[in-house]
């Protein structure tokens, strides 16, 4: 019996698959992606004799059946999944049975989309005394959202939020930042396709980037991010971290300046 492996594909470009990623598929006997947005990854480095399927048309009993059936035949099976596959991957509803079957398996993390969008944009999730957090959710839709975690709720702490799975609920995102308090001039950060060579980046205010997404005909493959920290790169002035402040001690670097100077 081989291992199953979830493996993290990253946001798209086949660059940002780990050199863990690249290994496993290289000696994969089988290969199952999940549609579209990492099929290049999967095809690139999956030697030509593997058994390659995407997994775009079936259900999760079928995906279960099938990494079975190929755990059977060959020691290595990847499941390719976008960005980390512990994020919206459904990844126990995947290893609870492989558990049941008797199957091992493992995880690969991967570079989130969530990275990968603030990376295109060139922003920063975290900044000294802005934000010193980032809340990974999504909009209800047809999931509904466990209770206390309604983005109205999320969205009173003022911090980064990066929205997956939610370009089509735009409408019920800005409602509920306003409910929680934030400007209708608020600036969110939308991200198509991060990391493709056909990314879309579109920034504006909350009351307008409905609008904005619209033109530009993006409804689908979106990252939404919503922060106090975005900009910051065109700010007049910004608060330094202490790590790189030369009266800062710390493990690796003693202060140049002694730290009350800097007070
Ligand atoms: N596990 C994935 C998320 C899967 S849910 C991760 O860690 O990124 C699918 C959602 O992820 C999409 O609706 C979108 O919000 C986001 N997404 C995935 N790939 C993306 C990309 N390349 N660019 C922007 N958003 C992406």
């Amino acid at each position: 019996m081989g291992k199953v492996w979830f493996v993290g594909a990253g946001p798209g470009d086949p660059e940002l698959l780990t050199v863990k990623a690249v290994r496993l598929l290289e000696q994969a006997g089988a290969v199952l992606y999940a549609g579209s947005l990492v099929d290049v990854a999967a095809t690139r480095y999956a030697h030509p004799g593997c058994v390659l399927c995407d997994s775009k048309d079936m259900t999760l009993d079928r995906i279960v059946s099938w990494l079975v059936e190929q755990a059977q035949q060959h020691d290595t099976v990847v499941r390719l999944q976008t960005g980390d596959p512990g994020l919206y991957g459904a990844l126990v509803e995947m290893t609870r049975p492989l558990d049941q079957a008797g199957v091992s398996w493992a995880v690969v993390p991967g570079v989130s989309s969530a990275m990968a969008a603030a990376a295109a944009a060139g922003e920063t999730l975290t900044l000294p005394e802005i934000t010193q957090t980032v809340i990974f959710t999504r909009v209800a839709g047809r999931t509904p959202m466990p209770s206390g975690e309604a983005l109205e709720e999320l969205a009173r702490h003022h911090t980064t939020l990066c929205i997956f799975l939610s370009i089509t609920l735009l409408k019920e995102l800005r409602r509920a930042l306003l409910a929680a308090g934030w400007s209708d001039d608020a600036t969110i950060l939308v991200v198509q396709k991060a990391s493709w060579g056909e990314e879309k980046i579109v920034r504006g205010p909350l009351h307008q980037i409905r609008e904005l997404c619209l033109q530009q005909k993006i409804t689908s493959q979106a990252m939404i991010i919503a922060s106090p920290a975005l900009g910051a790169r065109t700010w007049q002035e910004i608060p330094y971290s202490k790590l790189y402040d030369p009266g800062f001690t710390h493990r690796f670097r003693k202060a140049e300046l002694p730290e009350k100077f800097h007070e």
